[in-house]
């Protein structure tokens, strides 16, 4: 029996190892030509997905690379007014440790055989247990798992929904080596996350494994085309963040100082999600994990949910070696209601970064009795 699983990201590299510590063989078909062809972004926090790196046997390797640190969170508002700082003591547990993710995709490759991941294996479609990829080549399958990420192409096997934009839209920037080139920036925005809350727009900045501080300023109520209307010179960085400082006025120019200490590296995001709670009938022989199944807004529960879904369609499929269909459905059933449940509570923190109060809200949701 064949497991194909069409995605080399978190979650399906999770569920590769799971079945391979249970002694079951998967084969991964990534479309990206080799490990480091594409840039894996920044920091995530792990916090539920330590379930999944303890099932893949990974956990102390995961210690090892986290950062206990990034914990730390200072909380302020336009004008400046520091409304939140919490430092992590060197002993605090690794609650929610900030990982590159990087070097969270190194662990997963690193704990498989070689030639578990065929890189440069673009899925196009799948029909009478057949793969095609974009080459021309195809591969048989018994089991299909689409862990292709927000635009998955597998899912159109399941579901006609589609991700839709949530009216928010993101440029990332950042400033590398802050230490060394910017060291008074670099002790404002700390060890850990340093958000800015303002009126329909957010800054974020984050102390990344590299040294690098990466900043993303999202727009929130925005519409879909917001990148081609909003006058960001995406082609001329300097000027891109000159146009930035001006979508802020009246922000302390602390902050705008941390954009105009970016590089020319800059990166244009525009926020999609599936509906909360969707659902497809049972079918034997494919299923989704990860963002190809519940794309959440990006409020820190994505990858964690996407580690989970792994280790739990491995562990399903170890303990069903004969009949995937029901493997298939008992972790359906569970995924649903549990990643139904996040993408609810990420919804629901979504709509306070979008309220015209979301710094003073914030604070109340990290402090409820208001202390
Ligand atoms: C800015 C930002 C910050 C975030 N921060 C956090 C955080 O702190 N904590 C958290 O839990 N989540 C976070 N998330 C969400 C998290 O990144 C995702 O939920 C998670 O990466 C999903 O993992 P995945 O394995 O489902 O998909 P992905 O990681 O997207 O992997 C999908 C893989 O499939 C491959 N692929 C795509 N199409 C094909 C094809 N046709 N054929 C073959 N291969 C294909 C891709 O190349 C990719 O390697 C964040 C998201 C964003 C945008």
């Amino acid at each position: 029996m064949t497991i194909a699983i069409v995605g080399a990201g978190l979650g399906g590299l999770a569920l590769a190892r799971v079945l391979h510590v249970n002694g079951m063989d998967s084969v991964v078909y990534e479309r990206e030509s080799t490990r480091g062809s594409r840039s894996q972004g920044g920091m995530l926090d792990i916090h539920s997905g330590q379930q999944a790196l303890r099932e893949a046997g990974l956990i102390d390797q995961f210690s090892a690379i986290a950062r206990r640190e990034g914990q730390d969170m200072r909380l302020l508002e336009p004008d400046g007014t520091l409304l939140l700082q919490e430092d992590t003591p060197d002993d605090a547990p690794l609650d929610r440790p900030e990982v590159d993710r990087t070097d969270l995709r190194n662990l997963l490759l690193d704990s498989l055989p070689d030639d578990v991941v065929c890189w440069g294996h673009a899925f196009v479609s799948a029909d009478n247990g057949l793969l095609h990829f974009a080459d021309g080549s195809s591969a048989t399958y018994d089991l299909l798992v689409g862990a292709d990420g927000a635009n998955s192409r597998v899912r159109g096997l399941l579901t006609d929904a589609r991700p839709a934009h949530i009216g928010q839209n993101v440029v990332e920037v950042s400033i590398p080596d802050i230490d060394r080139t910017r060291p008074d920036l670099a002790a404002m925005v700390g060890r850990g996350n340093y958000w800015v809350l303002g009126n329909g727009i957010s800054l974020a900045a984050q102390r990344n494994g590299d040294g690098r501080v990466r900043i993303g300023l999202s727009f929130y109520n925005t519409a879909e085309d917001w990148f081609a209307t909003s006058g960001i010179p995406f082609a001329d960085p300097a000027a891109a963040r000159a146009r930035l400082i001006d979508l802020i006025p009246g922000w302390d120019s602390r902050f705008t100082a941390l954009i105009a200490a970016c590089d020319d590296t800059i990166v244009a995001r525009s926020i999609a999600t599936l509906p909360v709670g969707l659902t497809w009938p049972s079918t034997p022989g494919v299923t989704l994990l990860g963002d190809a199944a519940h794309l959440m807004p990006p409020v820190g529960e994505g990858a964690n949910m996407a580690l989970l879904d792994g280790a739990l369609l491995g562990l399903a499929l170890a303990a069903h070696p004969d009949d995937f269909p029901a493997a298939v459905k008992e972790y359906e059933r569970e995924m649903f209601a549990r990643t139904s449940a996040a993408a609810q509570m990420s919804a629901d923190i979504q709509d306070l970064l979008t309220s015209p109060n979301a710094a003073q809200r914030m604070l109340a949701f990290f402090q409820p009795d208001g202390t």
